[in-house]
C-alpha cells in the first residue's frame, strides 16, 4: 500500500469507527501529521477528559495510553506499538514506592507523569514538565519525595528553596546523555540563535539554555519570540512540530541523534493496524485505574 492510499485508508477508518488520534511531540512526521491533536504530555491528558470518540489511538509511549485510560476510561484507548515503553519510568517500581513510603511517611508524593500505572497508584499528586514548579511550589507541604527524574527535580528545587525535596534517582536517559560540550558547541556554531532546553537535561545543560521550557512551553515561545534562529534541547521530533508552528524561525539542534527510540518506533503502518484491528487495547484493572486517576484529577485542579 502507497503512503498516500494507507494515509486515507486511516482516515476512512477514523470516520466509521468514530476514532480520534492523538499524538506526543516526540512522534515521527508522518505520525504526527495524521494525528488529530498533537501536544505534551499535559495538553494529551488535558485532552483526554471529555473527548468525543469512541476510539482513542495514542501514538506515543505506554504510561501516555495508561494515562488516557484512567482519564477516558469509556473510550477504547489503543497504543498502536505495545513495545514503546519509557525507560525513565521503568527506573521505579510499585515495590521502589512503597518503601519509599515507609521511609518518608510525612512527605507528599509528587509524580512526573512519565511513571508507570502501578507507581501512580501509590502517589499523591501527579505533575509534568509544565507544571512541575507550580505544584511543588502549592502543595500544602514542605516536604516531598519528587519522582523519578532528578532532573527535573533539581530544576524544580531552584524554584522551591523553602522545601526539602528528596529526589529518585531516575532520569531520561534521551536527555540525560545530552553533553555540556555538544550544546556548547551548537552555541558557538550559531551565534545568534536563542538555546531552549528541556527540564530533563542535566542541570549543567540547563545552564547554559536561555530558556528552560516544557515541549508545550517551546511552542508558545516560538509563536511569541522575535528570534530567527533558535537551537532546540529536547527529542529532535520536536523541531517537526516547531517548524510548523513558526515556519519563519531557523530551528537547529542542540545534540546529534537526540532521539527517543521508544518515541519512534510507532509509523503510519502501526496506526493503520491498530485503527483496523483495535489493538493493542490498553485496559488496567479498575482498583488501579482509580488509584492512579486520583493522582492525574489532583494534578488538572493546578490548571
Ligand atoms: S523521551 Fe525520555 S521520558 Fe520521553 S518517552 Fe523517551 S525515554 Fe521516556
Amino acid at each position: 500500500m502507497t503512503k498516500e492510499i494507507m494515509i486515507e485508508e486511516i482516515k476512512k477508518l477514523k470516520k466509521e469507527k468514530n476514532a480520534i488520534i492523538v499524538a506526543h511531540n516526540y512522534q515521527n512526521e508522518d505520525v504526527q501529521n495524521i494525528a488529530d491533536f498533537v501536544g505534551d504530555s499535559l495538553e494529551l491528558a488535558k485532552k483526554m477528559v471529555g473527548v468525543e470518540a469512541d476510539i482513542i489511538v495514542f501514538c506515543g509511549v505506554k504510561f501516555m495510553a495508561e494515562m488516557a485510560h484512567m482519564l477516558s476510561s469509556d473510550k477504547k484507548v489503543l497504543l498502536p506499538r505495545i513495545d514503546a515503553g519509557c525507560p525513565m519510568a521503568d527506573t521505579i517500581t510499585e515495590e521502589d514506592v512503597i518503601k519509599l513510603r515507609e521511609k518518608y511517611p510525612e512527605h507528599t508524593f509528587i509524580a512526573y507523569v512519565n511513571t508507570n500505572a502501578d507507581v501512580k497508584a501509590h502517589i499523591d499528586i501527579c505533575c509534568t514538565s509544565a507544571n512541575a514548579v507550580t505544584i511543588v511550589q502549592n502543595v500544602k507541604n514542605d516536604k516531598i519525595v519528587f519522582l523519578p527524574d532528578r532532573n527535573l527535580g533539581n530544576y524544580v528545587q531552584q524554584f522551591v528553596k523553602n522545601k526539602e525535596i528528596v529526589l529518585w534517582d531516575g532520569c531520561c536517559n534521551v536527555h540525560d546523555k545530552i553533553r555540556f560540550e555538544e550544546v556548547q558547541e551548537a552555541k558557538k556554531s550559531h551565534e545568534n540563535a536563542v538555546l531552549i532546553v528541556h527540564p530533563e537535561c542535566r542541570p549543567e545543560v540547563v545552564k547554559l539554555a536561555d530558556h528552560t521550557l516544557s515541549t508545550g512551553e517551546m511552542v508558545k515561545f516560538v509563536k511569541e519570540t522575535d528570534a530567527k534562529e533558535v537551537i532546540v534541547g529536547t527529542e529532535e521530533g520536536m523541531i517537526h512540530r516547531l517548524r510548523k508552528e513558526a515556519p519563519h524561525i531557523t530551528f537547529y539542534n542542540a545534540a546529534r541523534n537526540f532521539v527517543c527510540p521508544n518515541m519512534k518506533r510507532t509509523n503510519l503502518e502501526d496506526v493503520y493496524i491498530a485503527l483496523k484491528e483495535e489493538k493493542y487495547n490498553i485496559i488496567l484493572d479498575q482498583e488501579l485505574r482509580e488509584k492512579g486517576k486520583k493522582g492525574l484529577d489532583e494534578m488538572l485542579k493546578y490548571l
